[in-house]
């Protein structure tokens, strides 16, 4: 059986990119008057290949894409992306020169960070988005720290050497739209706008929604969002709140065809420290994928897949580069394909299974499947 493609695949990730533009249009329609929306494609667009998504968000709509690091950012200007982006994570003595001379909008949040991006300007101003710390003790600035960085914000403005076009922050608990976190850290981050603002800034764009925002607390949409794994047809609130029931549309089905299919006897012993052993006389098959492509190890002795419409779930330990998966007493043969996740409706498991057998979020499942694996778009 081939997985679509001219030869057949150990195995391969399809995307549906009319499901990302589906999301990002569906997306672009939450935000909330007119605010206009940027599409997060860091760590290779979570999984699902960075370049055509992005292609693809810009189709369906995105003003904005976002990356988190310098080599994403300068790969999508090389792709031939000309629109705004924006990059977040840059490190004590980064080269900054390319990025601002390809006009990619950065961010800092102190007043040492400004300095490096004033030392990397050549021909053009650095476009510049100030990060205020809201509550998320992770990046940014923290209310002490407010004036130092938008006095030398404007400094570097007034000289030249920079534009200040944004503030921003980012939200601990937008997963939980009930949270008081959330208040609380917009509550923050209006304040360092009215302070930014009483100092003289005039930043074009506020920012601070992520997916959950996006979708569950259009008070902190201002006039930009940043959704990421809501593009990709994933829900920020895992089961509680499914994908389905949000309008948006799991963009990547993950198969691949059974190396080997074998019958074995009532107390044979599967993978590695036999920790689980068959019942009665079972038929496995061997999966040619494993932790080196990204499947959890954790998610050993219970992932869910299906195979032959059935669903079936993978036993003994996940290896490196397969795993076993109990048919019982299916008809299965080598080269059979068998589904470990996609969007559900046909009755396979969903990226929120395998988190669920992984003890981990959607996120991490299609983030971390990896290069080994042959990306397929649709
Ligand atoms: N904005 C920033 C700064 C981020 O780091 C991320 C990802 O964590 C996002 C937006 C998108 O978040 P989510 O995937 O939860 O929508």
């Amino acid at each position: 059986q081939s997985l679509g493609s001219e030869r057949p695949h150990r195995a391969e990730a399809v995307v549906d990119l009319a499901a990302i533009r589906h999301n990002v249009a569906t997306l672009r329609a939450r935000a909330e008057n007119g605010a206009q929306l940027m599409t997060i494609v860091k760590a290779d667009g979570y999984g699902h290949g960075m370049i055509p998504v992005a292609r693809a968000a810009r189709e369906a709509g995105a003003d904005w894409i976002g990356a988190a690091v310098l080599e994403e950012a300068l790969a999508l200007r090389d792709a031939g992306d000309t629109g705004p982006i924006f990059c977040w994570l840059t490190t004590p003595g980064e080269p900054l020169e390319d990025a601002i001379a390809a006009g990619i909008d950065l961010s800092a949040a102190a007043p040492w960070e400004i300095d490096e991006l004033v030392a990397g300007v050549t021909d053009r101003p650095a476009r510049v988005h100030l990060k205020i710390d809201s509550g998320l003790s992770r990046g940014g600035a923290v209310p002490e720290e407010w004036p130092a960085l938008i006095r030398a914000a404007l400094r570097a403005q007034q000289a030249g050497r920079i534009e200040i076009k944004g503030i921003w922050s980012h939200l601990a608990s937008s997963d939980e739209p009930k949270s008081p976190a959330n208040e609380a850290q917009l509550a923050t981050f209006t304040e360092a706008i009215e302070v930014a603002e009483s100092f003289g800034v005039d930043a074009e764009f506020k920012h601070l929604a992520n997916s959950g925002a996006t979708l569950a607390l259009p008070e902190t949409h201002f006039n930009l969002v940043r959704p990421g794994v809501a593009t990709y047809g994933l829900s920020p609130f895992g089961h509680a709140l499914p994908s389905a029931e949000l309008g948006l549309r799991p963009a990547m089905t993950l198969k691949a065809r059974y190396a080997m299919v074998k019958r074995v006897p009532a107390g044979a012993g599967v993978s590695y420290g036999l920790t689980w052993t068959a019942p009665r006389p079972s038929t496995l098959g061997l999966i040619p994928l494993g932790y080196g492509d990204g499947l959890p190890r954790h998610a050993s002795n219970g992932a869910p897949i299906q195979s032959g419409g059935e669903r079936r779930t993978i036993v003994g330990r996940i290896c490196m580069d397969q795993c076993v998966v109990n048919l019982e007493d299916d008809q299965a043969a080598a080269g059979d394909e068998v589904v470990l996740f996609g969007p559900g409706a046909d009755g396979e498991p969903t990226v929120d299974d395998w988190a669920d057998a992984a003890g981990t979020i959607n996120y991490e499942i299609v983030t971390r499947l990896g290069s080994r694996i042959p990306r397929r778009y649709i």
